[in-house]
């Protein structure tokens, strides 16, 4: 399951909605995205969603506070961009240095432009199945799930990983589609067990190449969201001998990840749409 063609085309109606609008006068989408500190891959991270907004027209900014920063600076800044009339998208790219407080920075997002979907009205919005602004990788998840015709309801999916900005919600939506769902992490007695019972196996845990082949039901449909690093190499979650077993298998690089990219342009124009019709 290769989610470059995927989120090239995307990101293609994301810039025809924004051409749209502007041809007919109305405001041109905007992203603003925080970044706390030094992270390098944060930093290629925002370099990239910049490039994407350039890409599809729509208007951004990147607003760097140092690694030093407490949580009452951040949330000054969240808060002053939730107020600017010119942003329609406050992205928070994670994770902030420790001595922040994440869930206080996220709360601080207006709900209305929280392209990320972390704030608490969205989560809650999400797990209630009214509709909101969802997180990007969930979204890019079940989007490359549709591309590929992998049928969801009534299915058995597992995801392994809990982590509120990819297994939650990713659990939500494959719940909110039929499947019937089991989420595991680091203190689940038996994930190999879990994992063969699965029609649809959504990996999320940040473990090089941990899921192996004798773990995967064959013929079943395996999501790989892990991003590792070893020697300058990137790798998955997901050993590569599982395409051996499985039906089908997104790549990490490129599955899940540019998807995710594409999701939170297009939530940056949704939020507009719904913002200024
Ligand atoms: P977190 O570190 O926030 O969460 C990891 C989750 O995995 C936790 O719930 C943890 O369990 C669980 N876990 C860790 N080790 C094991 C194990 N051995 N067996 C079972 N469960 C385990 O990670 P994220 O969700 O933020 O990210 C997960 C991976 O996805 C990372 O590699 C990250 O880089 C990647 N990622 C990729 C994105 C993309 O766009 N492609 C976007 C976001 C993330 P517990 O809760 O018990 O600690």
């Amino acid at each position: 399951m290769e989610g470059r063609g995927l989120a090239a085309s995307v990101l293609d109606e994301v810039a025809a909605g924004v051409r749209r609008r502007l041809e007919e006068g109305r405001s041109q989408p905007y992203l603003a995205a925080v970044l706390v500190g030094d992270d390098p891959g944060s930093a290629t991270y925002v370099r990239m969603k910049r490039r994407d907004c350039e890409r599809v027209g729509i208007a951004s900014s990147d607003h760097h506070l140092p690694a030093q920063s407490h949580t009452q600076d951040v949330i000054q800044l969240v808060s002053e961009l939730s107020r600017d009339q010119r942003v329609s998208g406050v992205l928070v790219q994670l994770p902030l240095p420790r001595q922040v407080d994440t869930a206080q920075v996220l709360e601080a997002v207006d709900p209305a432009k929280d392209v990320d979907g972390l704030h608490p009205f969205n989560a809650g919005r999400l797990l209630l199945g009214e509709p909101g602004l969802e997180p990007s990788t969930p979204a890019g998840i079940i989007g490359l799930l549709d591309h590929y015709a992998v049928a969801i309801g009534g299915r058995r999916a597992t995801v392994v990983g809990r982590s509120n900005i990819v297994g939650k919600p990713v659990a939500v939506m494959l719940l909110r589609r039929d499947a019937t769902v089991t989420v595991c992490h680091s203190k689940t007695a038996d994930l190999a067990a879990a994992c063969r019972e699965a029609d649809i196996l959504v990996v999320a845990i940040g473990r090089p190449h941990a899921i192996r082949a004798a773990m995967v039901k064959p013929g079943a449909a395996v999501v790989d969201v892990g991003v590792n690093w070893i020697a300058g190499e990137q790798v998955g979650d997901v050993h590569p001998e599982v395409a051996e077993k499985a039906a089908f298998l997104s790549p990490s690089p490129g599955g899940v990840g540019p998807l995710t990219r594409a999701m939170l342009v297009r939530n940056t124009l949704l939020a507009e749409e719904r913002r200024r019709p």
